[in-house]
């Protein structure tokens, strides 16, 4: 059978070039980069090359790069980090009604832990109300954590300005910057933010690498405690292999951003004309003017997300509700229902997400099945 990839924004890839540059690192160059002779030093150099990338491509500078697990381990040393060293009980945290479990769980631990947690609402777009977010601003609040864009709809929060009013008020700002990574430009100077999330295998890395970026004159933020390594913001022995992917992946990344955005925008217009064209009570989720160019989220009414997918996976397509399955009938996703939406719009949404890979041809089959499989659903 053949297999149509559109759930991007779960995993990509692994590009071939980033698995080349990966392979010496799990073999023949194993060293402890932290080892004084030739094996470590091989090492650090690889990883000192793969700060570089890496800072190149969010505009920082490299010691203000921590190489981590991933996303979520990023967005947990952001927050709990942050709130470890300079929250006090009582403390507040900002942050919004849509961000990733990585960010919604951490702060659901710090309230756990005496601190308290704001979360500001969206409209139904799913961008956030710029004078609700500064008014939810007071003198116990330390830190805010806004997505730059939503992994299930898409849209790009306005984070250069809420960031510009949190620095204006005194507090530090964080984005998970994991979804628009490689998909948008991103320039952490110009967008002025203090701690910045990526994730290595959203952007045709490899799973468990990602970083944080933590401005070098802001508090430096620990999680995982021990040896001396990434300057003492989080130890352990460094994976090598993923780390050096994850800067060639950045600079891949980097390098293609415009033909990403415009190749994936293309396709993925074409999916959405096609399904309002052939289809009726479908309605597209997300913010149009706002969006990553490679996300499109439809609810199809009556029929449920999650079964919707378990039929198209039986036709070869890989596509994703976005929001977690609990049991056999979908649960509605807590992104929509933040959005507004009725839990009928909330429970039969699809998460398409495109990468640069797809063809025209693919988008065809996908819109023939959607049609043939949606005349069987809703009788
Ligand atoms: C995937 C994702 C994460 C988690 O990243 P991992 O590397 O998979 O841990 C965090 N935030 C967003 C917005 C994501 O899409």
């Amino acid at each position: 059978m053949r297999h149509i990839y559109l759930d991007n924004n779960a995993t990509t890839h692994l590009h071939p070039e980033v698995l080349e540059a990966m392979l010496p690192y799990l073999g023949e160059i194993y060293g402890n980069a932290s080892s004084i002779h030739w094996f470590g030093q091989e090492a650090r150099r690889a990883i000192d090359l793969a700060r570089e990338r890496v800072a190149d491509f969010l505009g920082g500078s490299t010691d203000e790069i921590v190489f981590t697990s991933g996303g979520t381990e990023a967005d947990n040393q952001a927050l709990i980090g942050i709130a470890d060293l300079i929250g006090k009980p009582g403390s507040r945290i900002i942050t919004t009604t849509v961000e990733h479990q990585a960010v919604l769980n951490s702060c659901r631990h710090l309230e756990s832990k005496g601190f308290r947690v704001t979360y500001v609402p969206v409209d139904g777009l799913g961008r956030i109300d710029l004078q609700a977010f500064a008014d939810s601003i007071d003198d116990d609040v330390i830190l805010a954590s806004v997505m730059l864009a939503n992994n299930e709809v898409g849209t790009i929060q306005p984070i250069r300005e809420a960031a510009q009013i949190a620095r204006s008020k005194g507090i530090l700002f964080h984005t998970d910057a994991v979804q628009a990574a490689g998909r948008i430009p991103l320039d952490v100077r110009e967008l002025g933010v203090d701690l910045l999330s990526l994730s290595a295998h959203k952007l045709h890395g490899p799973k468990g690498c990602g970083a944080l970026f933590v401005r070098s004159a802001i508090p430096r933020p620990v999680l995982v405690h021990g040896g001396h390594h990434e300057r003492r913001m989080r130890a352990g022995t460094e994976n090598v292999p993923a780390i050096v992917g994850f800067g060639q992946a950045c600079q891949l990344a980097g390098s293609r951003i415009e033909e990403h955005s415009r190749l994936t925008a293309s396709l993925r217009n074409r999916l959405e004309k096609g399904i309002l064209d052939r289809l009726s009570h479908v309605r597209v989720n997300g913010c149009r003017e706002h969006r990553l160019a490679n996300t499109l989220n439809v609810s199809f009414e009556g029929v449920d997300g999650q079964m919707l997918a378990m039929n198209l996976d039986l036709m070869g397509i890989a596509v994703s509700t976005g929001s977690a399955c609990q049991s056999d009938a979908m649960e509605p996703s807590y992104v929509l229902s933040a959005m507004g939406c009725s839990e009928g719009v909330a429970t039969s949404c699809i998460r398409f997400s495109l990468g640069i890979d797809n063809t025209v041809e693919e988008v065809d089959l996908v819109l023939d099945a959607l049609t043939n499989l949606m005349e069987g659903l809703r009788h």
